[in-house]
């Protein structure tokens, strides 16, 4: 295996599951479409940061850290993926959350509560991870940082490991795909991706659908943490920049604002092949693919994998938004 030098701790189910979405292509006039289901890695309600903490948490542990703080929106999935591993661990976790506490404590917001984290509001400041590492080394514990989306090399190589085990999938049941779509945020997902598909020599068009920068914000975050992560794994690996695919089309009113495009994506979804996508990222991301696939972007004939990446824990905090209109 790619990663198998490097310290990584089980924390997901793996394989996750591949299987096709016909009543989907079907609707949509298009080219069969299949999902890769990390949406079911386990891990109180699965998601694709669990492969990245398999490597995050592992290298945490392995600096003698007792205590993981990593930053987030409120209804991040990374932070209450975080706040699950390390409750398996034993270890405690410090989730710095964005702006003022909600009204309404729902959906991540509420599993991290659940799952025994600390939560700390950053109020009216930008950042304050260094005043948080800091008052946990005062009171004696042994802070690990995490970073956002934990998208950095470590991490991403939970998404080589990810494409690994894909090529594997392809291999055994005689699958071919021409694009994979996914939903870029901070990018680690996307830049493991790239790196395992070019470790392995899988051709395959790596799409990113952008849920909140431009393409070129997004290929610039991409390319440095692929090429630290190839070089975890022994590898000297160049991504140009334009090389790097991405679409910035879909950004709508912003991160996380969900509009009539998720919207479809999301009902279309679900309806059709009871796939249930997240108001802020697969919704998106699903939203883009459909768009792409009416305009002929991509091609009928081809063949689309669609990397669940998780999310619908977030679903209840916005209820009241799937429910207008029906
Ligand atoms: C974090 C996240 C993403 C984006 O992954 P990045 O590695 O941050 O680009 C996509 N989908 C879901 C559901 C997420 O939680």
């Amino acid at each position: 295996m790619l990663t198998s030098n490097l310290p990584r701790i089980s924390l997901g189910f793996f394989p996750t599951p591949v299987h096709e979405l016909p009543r989907l292509s079907d609707a949509l006039g298009g080219p069969r479409i299949w999902v890769k289901r990390d949406d079911q890695t386990g891990l109180a309600t699965g998601g694709n940061k669990v492969r990245k903490l398999e490597f995050s948490m592992a290298d945490a542990i392995q600096q003698g850290a007792d205590t993981v703080v990593t930053i987030g929106a409120v209804q991040s999935n990374h932070i209450r993926q975080t706040a699950a591993a390390a409750a398996r661990l034993g270890m405690r976790a410090v989730l710095i959350v964005s702006g003022y506490p909600p009204e309404h404590v729902t959906g991540n917001m509420l599993l991290n509560y659940l799952l025994g984290a600390e939560v700390v509001f950053t109020g009216e400041k930008t950042d304050i991870t260094e005043e948080v590492m800091q008052a946990e080394r005062e009171k004696g514990h042994k802070p690990y940082l995490i970073p956002v989306g934990a998208s950095n090399a470590i991490g991403a190589l939970g998404l080589v490991a990810g494409m690994e085990e894909l090529v594997g999938q392809v291999k055994e049941n005689g699958w071919h795909f021409d694009w994979l779509v996914l939903p870029t945020g901070s990018a680690g997902t996307q830049a493991g991706l790239c790196v395992g598909a070019r470790a392995l020599g899988y051709d395959i068009k790596i799409a990113g659908i952008n849920v909140s920068r431009s393409t070129a914000e997004t290929q610039a975050k991409v390319a440095p943490i692929a090429e630290a992560c190839a070089r975890l794994i022994g590898r000297e690996m160049k991504f140009p920049l334009e090389e790097i695919i991405s679409f910035d089309g879909y950004l709508g009113e912003g991160y996380s604002k969900m509009g009539p495009p998720e919207r479809e994506a999301i009902d279309m979804a679900a309806s059709l092949d009871a796939l249930l996508l997240d108001p802020v990222y697969t919704g998106r991301a699903m939203a883009g693919l459909i768009d792409l696939i009416r305009k002929g972007v991509i091609g009928k004939d081809e063949q689309v994998l669609f990397w669940h990446t998780g999310g619908a824990a977030a679903m209840p905090a916005y209820a009241e938004k799937l429910m207008a209109g029906r």
